[in-house]
């Protein structure tokens, strides 16, 4: 199952593909958003990891919320109180289990992205970060289902999401800062959906 030393090391491992993935994260939202979100996600990460140095947090949901809490005071823009949340619904989802079987993994993708959905009100098709989330949880519900462990339901739930990400690049924005450009907003991908990708698919590598 996935310890708490599990899920610190795939915060760990997000803090990493965030500052590698940087730039190009600050290139997609300069395209159609105010080119923050690299130096967002990047200043969060970081903040998270650093966290993970001067504290011992004893369960999954500790780390979890720990993460949240440092998110939310960190990350600012939209995606911040989003990505906040979504660690913070991950983490009351799975309560004081001391280890994660599959289903308690998809339960936990399950809760965080129904925590982006009551903040932020988006849909699949709005160009957003739910965009790879609602199939992540899918294939990650899928994957549990049939009997993969929490590795692969992780690995299942990257790929939909990177399957997203390109859904994302015809869409024409209806939440957040890219909606503002109306249909010149088709033609790009979404940044947030993009560090969600790359967030779910260093997950799994620090799992597998
Ligand atoms: P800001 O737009 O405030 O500068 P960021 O650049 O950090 O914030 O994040 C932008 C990303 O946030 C978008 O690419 C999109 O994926 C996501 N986002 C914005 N609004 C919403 C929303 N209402 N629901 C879900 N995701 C959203
Ligand atoms: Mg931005
Ligand atoms: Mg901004």
């Amino acid at each position: 199952g996935c310890t708490t030393q599990d899920v610190i090391a795939a915060l760990r491992a997000g803090a990493a593909v965030v500052a590698e993935h940087r730039d190009e994260l600050i290139q997609l939202d300069r395209e159609i958003g105010d080119a923050d979100h690299g130096e967002n996600m990047d200043r969060g990460f970081r903040a998270v990891a650093a966290k993970m140095d001067t504290t011992d947090p004893e369960t999954p949901g500790a780390a979890l919320k720990l993460a949240a809490t440092v998110l939310i005071s960190t990350v600012g823009g939209a995606s911040g109180p989003l990505y906040g949340t979504a660690f913070l619904r991950a983490a009351a989802a799975v309560g004081d289990e001391t280890e994660l079987d599959a289903a308690g993994v998809a339960k936990a993708l399950q809760a965080g992205m129904e925590g982006v959905v009551a903040r932020g009100r988006a849909e699949v098709g709005d160009k957003t970060m739910i965009d790879a989330l609602s199939p992540a949880v899918e294939a990650a519900k899928n994957a549990a289902e049939s009997g993969a462990d929490g590795t692969k339901v992780l690995a299942a739930a990257a790929e939909a999401a990177h399957q997203g990400v390109r859904s994302t690049e015809q869409l024409v924005a209806r939440k957040g800062r890219a909606s503002y450009l109306g249909e010149r907003s088709a033609g790009h991908i979404d940044p947030g959906a993009r560090s969600t990708a790359l967030l779910l698919s260093a997950f799994a590598e620090a799992a597998g």
